[in-house]
């Protein structure tokens, strides 16, 4: 018996990948290690955060980094920063943000039900042109001597709202207004780590409790020095709007051992893991002549990340929210998207031994009557 089971709690089989609602990702044992080990004495927690921090922005080769809560933290926390700044008077003010600059610009496409943590600190969300049309110009005329901070969501980048980070920080960059992406769960590719900063975003947002693999609750922002030390004197354990999204030394601990063990994944190697994960769903599911399905890569905004293969697939006569809801209430429960509206098996969380439940699963759909 686990703590689930004394609870009453079900088990699932997570074929959705990475997400908050069932739990994020797993840790690697070391990673509990790590967390133990810190759970046995006191240190000052500001010069723990600092040092581990900096720890990890060596690791993965940006300037600086800070470690959060969560990618959401870090929305609201670049938030604070980029308004507030360094100032203690003006930290401890907000939400209040009465003599600061205050407007976050966004294009109207790259809204995201996240961008609510960006209003935490006292923001107001300035929208870019149309969900389906932009333009540099409509940019420049909305930047004012208000605007706090760009906000550019990676996921969105492909809708036809967008326009490339790089054309957008060639404008907001002159007006000396910080650019901040988030691109929480955009890994793998591991290079998006550094790309967007390579462009010229001065910070970027991602998840621990993602593919990094660290703590459910951590998250970093990495990026220049300057806004790296606002945000880390806008989070806790200072007093700040960061103080409510607290991380204990123990978070701490895990997301610095989970980035150790994550910037010696071999990712070629992982890939052609997923790759043959599917592929093996694929081809044993497709002798079941009811079922048509196919390997493929997500190429929609907003699915992410687009580096892992899934497979899509349906069933003759039965539509792709029946067949989830099918799978969701079997025995085992199995969590399962959908994609440009297939049914898709996301292999970013299942274990080796779950492919064969999955498999079997999707077969006896394809048998049922
Ligand atoms: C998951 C996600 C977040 C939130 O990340 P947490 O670490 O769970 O707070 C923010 N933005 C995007 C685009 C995400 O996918």
């Amino acid at each position: 018996m686990d703590i689930y089971d004394r609870l009453g709690v079900k088990k699932i089989i997570n074929a959705m990948g990475t997400v908050t609602k069932l739990g994020g990702s797993l840790m690697d044992s070391s990673v509990f290690d790590a967390m133990a080990e810190a759970g046995k004495a006191f240190v000052d927690i500001n010069d723990f955060h600092e040092k581990a921090s900096a720890y990890i922005a060596r690791m993965l080769q940006v300037e600086a980094a800070c470690i959060t809560s969560g990618a959401s933290a870090g929305i609201a926390i670049s938030a604070a920063a980029c308004i507030a700044g360094t100032c203690r008077a003006n930290i401890l003010q907000l939400p209040d943000t009465t003599g600061m600059k205050n407007e976050i610009l966004m294009l109207k496409s790259h809204r995201i039900v996240y961008d609510q943590a960006l209003q935490l600190s006292g923001a107001k969300i300035v929208e870019i042109g149309y969900t389906s049309f932009n333009c540099i110009e409509m940019v420049e005329k909305a930047i004012t001597d208000r605007s706090a901070m760009f906000f550019y969501c990676a996921e969105a980048a492909e809708t036809r709202g967008s326009i490339p980070l790089e054309e957008l920080i060639a404008v907001t960059k002159p007006a000396g207004i910080p650019m901040v992406v988030d691109a929480a769960a955009e890994i793998p590719p591991v290079a998006h780590i550094t790309s967007y900063l390579q462009q010229g975003a001065d910070a970027v947002i991602f998840s621990g409790g993602k593919e990094i693999r660290g703590p459910q609750s951590s998250g970093l922002i990495l990026g220049n020095a300057s806004l790296i030390e606002a945000c880390s004197m806008n989070c806790s354990p200072n007093h700040s709007i960061g103080r409510s999204m607290k991380v204990d030394k123990e978070t701490i601990a895990g997301i610095v051992r989970a980035v150790e063990v994550f910037t010696h994944h071999d990712y070629d190697a992982q890939t052609g893991v997923w790759m043959e994960q599917v592929q093996r769903i694929h081809a044993q599911c497709l002798e079941v002549k009811t079922i048509e399905g196919s390997v493929g890569f997500p190429t929609q905004p907003g699915i992410q990340p687009r580096g892992i293969p899934r497979f899509y697939f349906g069933v003759k006569g039965k539509n792709s929210k029946e067949i989830q809801e099918k799978l969701r209430t079997g025995e085992p429960s199995i969590h399962a998207g959908i994609e440009h509206g297939f049914v898709a098996i996301n292999p970013q969380c299942l274990k080796e031994h779950e492919i064969e439940v999955v498999i079997n699963a999707i077969r006896n759909l394809g048998h049922a009557d």
